[in-house]
C-alpha cells in the first residue's frame, strides 16, 4: 500500500507567509504538465509501480491553476503507470479558480476530496496575507462544492494573524461551519525566513501575536469545531469522525509515497530502514527532463531516525503513540530517562499515559514541537 503526492509549482502570486516552492510564471505551466507526464511514466520499472496505491494527493502551490485536459493528461499517465486503487484522491485548490463545471470535470477524473485554501472570509485578513481571493469567491466556492455535490471537502483556516480578534476568527469559523465542513485545517500564522511576512517581521513592520493569544485563537477553533462534531485529530487537523486525511495521516505512520513535481519528497522502505528523496526545487532542471539529475540528496533512515520521526509525528495526534508498537514495528524502546520525563510531563498536565499509550493533553498539544523536542533529546 501506498500514497502518491503530486507538486504543481504554480500561483497566480505570493502569498505573504508561504514558503512553498512555486512560481508565477504561468507560462511554464503546460511545459511543466509535459514533463510532469515523462517524469510518471520514469517510474514504470520502479519497485513503486508494483505497490497498491490508495491516496493521491495533488498539491502545491495551485493544482487548480490547472484545466481539465491537463489534469486528465495527469492521471492518465498514472493509470498507465501505477497499480491504483484509491481510497482518497485529493486536489487543492483556491476559491478564484473553481466553477461547478471545474468541479464536476474533476469528479470525473476521480478526484472525491477537494482541499479548498479559503485562510478567512475577513476582506482586511486576506489583502494582509496576500491572498488572490476575497471573501465572496471563497463563499461562492464552498457553495459550488455543495452544487456539484462534491464527496468531500477540507477547508484551511490561519488564525494567530496580526491584529486578529477572537471576534473575527469566531466570525471566520461561523461562516465556514455554515457550509458543513467534514474536515477543517486550521494553522496559526508562522512566520518563515524568505518570505514578504518574514521580512516585514524582521525589519519591525509588523508584531505578531503573543503567545498566549495564540493560545486562546487554538481554544476557540477547537471549541467552536467540537460543538459540531468536528474533532482535533492532529494539532492543525479537524474531523468529523470518519473523515480524517488518509493521505496524511499514512505520511505520520511511515507508509510509502512517491513525491513527484519539483520539491516533492518520496519514501520507501527497505530492509531495516528506509530510503527517504526529494526532488530539487528547480523548474529548468525539471523541464530539461534529467531525472537522475534531479533527485536532490537521497538518505537512508535506519529504525532509530523512523522511530523518532515517528515520535515526533505521532505525538502531534490525539492518538499519540504506542511503546508496543513503537518497538515492534522499529524495535525502539525509551529509556529510563524518557520515562522519568514522561512521568514529571505527566503530573504537570501536559501528557496522558495509558496502558499502551502516550498521549500530549489539550495544554500538551499547544507546544507539542517544544515536548516533542525535549522527550527526543533525553535518550
Ligand atoms: S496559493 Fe498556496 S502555495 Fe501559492 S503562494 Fe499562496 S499559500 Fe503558497
Amino acid at each position: 500500500m501506498a500514497g502518491i503526492y503530486i507538486h504543481i509549482p504554480f500561483c497566480k502570486q505570493a502569498c505573504s507567509y508561504c514558503n512553498f516552492y512555486f512560481l508565477t510564471r504561468k507560462e511554464l505551466v503546460e511545459p511543466f504538465v509535459d514533463a510532469l507526464i515523462e517524469e510518471i511514466l520514469s517510474y514504470r520499472s520502479h519497485p513503486f509501480s508494483e505497490q497498491i496505491i490508495k491516496t493521491i494527493y495533488v498539491g502545491g502551490g495551485t493544482p487548480s491553476l490547472l484545466n481539465h485536459q491537463q489534469l486528465k493528461q495527469i492521471f492518465d499517465a498514472l493509470r498507465d503507470v501505477f497499480d491504483i486503487d484509491a481510497e482518497e484522491v485529493t486536489l487543492e485548490m483556491n476559491p478564484d479558480d473553481v466553477s461547478v463545471e471545474y468541479l464536476n470535470g474533476l469528479q470525473d477524473l476521480g478526484v472525491n476530496r477537494a482541499s479548498m485554501g479559503v485562510q478567512s472570509f475577513d476582506p482586511a485578513l486576506l489583502l494582509f496575507m496576500h491572498r488572490a481571493h476575497d471573501p465572496s469567491e471563497a463563499e461562492q466556492a464552498l457553495e459550488m462544492l455543495r452544487t456539484a455535490n462534491f464527496p468531500s471537502f477540507t477547508a484551511d483556516l490561519i488564525y494567530g494573524n496580526p491584529g486578529q480578534s477572537l471576534d473575527q476568527l469566531d466570525r471566520d469559523i461561523d461562516r465556514l461551519l455554515s457550509y458543513n465542513p467534514s474536515h477543517v485545517s486550521a494553522y496559526s500564522l508562522t512566520v518563515e525566513e524568505g518570505t514578504r511576512l518574514g521580512k516585514q517581521v524582521e525589519l519591525g513592520r509588523i508584531d505578531v501575536p503573543d503567545d498566549d493569544i495564540v493560545a486562546e485563537h487554538f481554544d476557540l477553533v477547537e471549541k467552536k469545531l467540537l460543538k459540531k462534531g468536528i474533532k482535533r485529530y492532529e494539532v492543525s487537523n479537524f474531523a468529523m469522525p470518519g473523515k480524517e486525511a488518509i493521505h496524511n495521516s499514512n505520511y505520520w505512520r511511515h507508509v510509502n509515497y512517491l513525491g513527484l513535481g519539483p520539491s516533492a519528497h518520496s519514501l520507501f522502505w527497505a530492509d531495516n530502514g528506509a530510503c527517504r528523496w526529494s526532488n530539487k526545487k528547480d523548474i529548468k532542471l525539471y523541464l530539461s527532463k534529467d531525472w537522475d539529475q534531479l533527485i536532490d540528496e537521497e538518505t537512508t533512515l535506519d529504525l532509530v531516525d523512523l522511530a523518532e520521526e515517528r515520535l515526533m509525528l505521532g505525538l502531534r495526534t490525539v492518538e499519540g503513540i504506542s511503546p508496543g508498537e513503537m518497538k515492534s514495528l522499529y524495535g525502539y524502546e525509551l529509556t529510563e530517562k524518557q520515562l522519568e520525563w514522561l512521568i514529571g510531563q505527566q503530573k504537570e498536565g501536559f501528557i496522558l499515559l495509558d496502558e499502551d499509550h502516550i498521549r500530549l493533553s489539550a495544554k500538551g498539544l499547544k507546544i507539542a514541537d517544544y515536548l516533542i523536542l525535549d522527550l527526543i533529546s533525553k535518550r
